[in-house]
C-alpha cells in the first residue's frame, strides 16, 4: 500500500486500525508533505521500533522513481519519472527568481490528439492516481531541494479527463498541513472539456483555469484539436461565462501561433470577437517544435500584431516567456519515454 496520495483523516484512520495515536498520523503527514520524506527511517521523531514496522508492513512512501533529468542553463529542469507499471512521465521545474514552478502531468499520454502536441501523439496510456500526481511535487521539491510555490498542471494529459485524482491531488498541494501551496498559485489547464469545467465552477477551490484555445473558429479549432467537434467553440464558451459567473475569477486562454495557420488577420479577428468583453487574458505561445510536426512558429513580428490588436480593444494579452524549449519540456513538447533512462540517486 501506498501511503502518499492519502488525505490526513485517511491517515489517521488507517493508522488508527494499527493501534496508533492521531498525532503519530498528524506526525507522518508533516514529514510526507513538508518534509519531503521518502523512507519510514527519516521520520526521526517517531520511535525507532515503529520505524522498523512501518518499514517491515512494507508501506511505500511514494509511486514514481526519478530516472533522468535534464537541465537547461536559466535552471529549467526537465525529469523523467518511472511509475511503478514501468510506464514512464515527464514533469519540469521552472526557477524564476522566488517563484518555483512545477508543471506536472495527469496522465500517461494524452486521448486528445491535438495536432501541434506531442503528448497526444501516441494517445492514452491511462491516468494518473492522485499519488502520481502529487509524487511530482514532492520529488521535483526533494531533488531540487526547493520548495515549490507554483504548480501548472500543463504536463502531459488533460486534467479535466482525470478529474477525481487532479483534484485530490490538487486539495493535497493545497492544504496548509500539508504542501501549503495557495490555490491561486494553482493553475489547471484545459483543453475544454466542458462537464469538468462545470463541475470545477463550484468546488470550493481559487485555483485558476487556464483554456487552451489555439483557433477562434470552429473548423481550424477542430482541425487543430479534435476535441472541439465534441465540445464546439459556442458550447464551450457557455461554459466558460457560466464558470467567470460563479467563481467571479479571470480566465487564461492560450493561443499558440502557428505561421499561416492560425495567425492570420482573420483569425486574429475572430479572436477579439470571440473574447471581446469577457474577464480573461490571453497568453500568446509561439509554436515550441515538435518533431515530425509540419507547423512552424509565427514570425515575432505578427505576435506583436495580436498583442498590439488586443490591447487596444482592452483585452490583456501577453507572450508566454520561454522556458525549457531548448530540453523539449516547454509547452506541447512532453512525450515522456523517448530518452534514455540513467539511474538517478535520489
Ligand atoms: S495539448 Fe494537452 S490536451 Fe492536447 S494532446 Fe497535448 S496534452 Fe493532450
Amino acid at each position: 500500500m501506498n501511503i502518499k496520495g492519502l488525505f490526513l483523516e485517511e491517515l489517521q484512520e488507517f493508522f488508527h486500525t494499527m493501534g496508533l495515536p492521531k498525532y503519530r498520523a498528524a506526525q507522518i503527514y508533516t514529514w510526507i508533505y513538508q518534509k519531503q520524506a521518502c523512507t519510514w527511517e527519516e521520520m526521526t521523531d517517531l520511535p525507532k521500533d515503529l520505524r522498523g514496522r512501518l518499514t517491515e508492513q512494507g508501506l511505500a512512501l511514494g509511486s514514481l522513481t526519478p530516472v533522468n533529468r535534464i537541465e537547461d542553463s536559466d535552471g529549467t529542469i526537465k525529469f523523467l519519472f518511472e511509475l511503478e507499471d514501468h510506464n514512464t512521465i515527464e514533469s519540469v521545474f521552472i526557477p524564476e527568481d522566488e517563484r518555483l514552478t512545477s508543471c506536472i502531468s495527469t496522465q500517461v499520454g494524452c486521448g486528445m490528439q491535438c495536432s501541434f502536441c506531442a503528448t497526444g501523439q501516441n494517445g492514452l496510456i491511462r491516468n494518473l492516481t492522485a499519488a502520481e500526481i502529487i509524487d511530482q511535487l514532492l520529488t521535483i521539491s526533494r531533488q531540487t531541494k526547493s520548495r515549490i510555490n507554483n504548480v501548472v498542471i500543463m504536463g502531459q494529459g488533460e486534467p479535466l479527463a482525470n478529474y477525481e485524482a487532479t483534484l485530490n491531488a490538487i486539495k493535497l498541494m493545497n492544504d496548509p498541513k500539508g504542501m501549503g501551496i495557495g490555490a491561486r498559485h494553482i493553475t489547471i489547464s484545459t483543453c475544454g472539456v466542458i462537464p469538468g469545467i462545470l463541475k470545477l465552477a463550484k468546488e470550493p477551490l481559487q485555483v485558476n483555469l487556464a483554456i487552451s484555445l489555439h483557433a477562434a473558429d470552429d473548423g481550424l479549432r477542430t482541425r487543430l484539436m479534435p476535441i472541439n467537434k465534441v465540445y464546439p467553440l459556442s458550447e464551450l464558451m457557455t461554459a466558460i461565462r457560466n464558470y467567470i459567473e460563479l467563481t467571479g475569477r479571470r480566465v487564461t486562454f492560450e493561443y499558440t501561433m502557428i505561421d499561416g495557420i492560425n495567425d492570420r488577420p482573420q483569425d486574429l479577428g475572430q479572436l477579439i470577437q470571440l473574447l471581446s468583453g469577457l474577464l480573461c487574458h490571453v497568453n500568446l505561445i509561439p509554436l515550441n517544435p515538435v518533431k515530425g510536426s509540419a507547423f512552424g512558429r509565427s514570425k515575432m513580428e505578427r505576435i506583436h500584431d495580436f498583442i498590439s490588436a488586443l490591447t487596444r480593444v482592452h483585452i490583456e494579452a501577453t507572450i508566454r516567456k520561454e522556458r525549457g524549449t531548448n530540453l523539449a519540456a516547454a509547452c506541447g513538447q512532453l512525450q515522456g519515454g523517448n530518452w534514455s533512462k540513467n539511474d538517478l540517486a535520489k
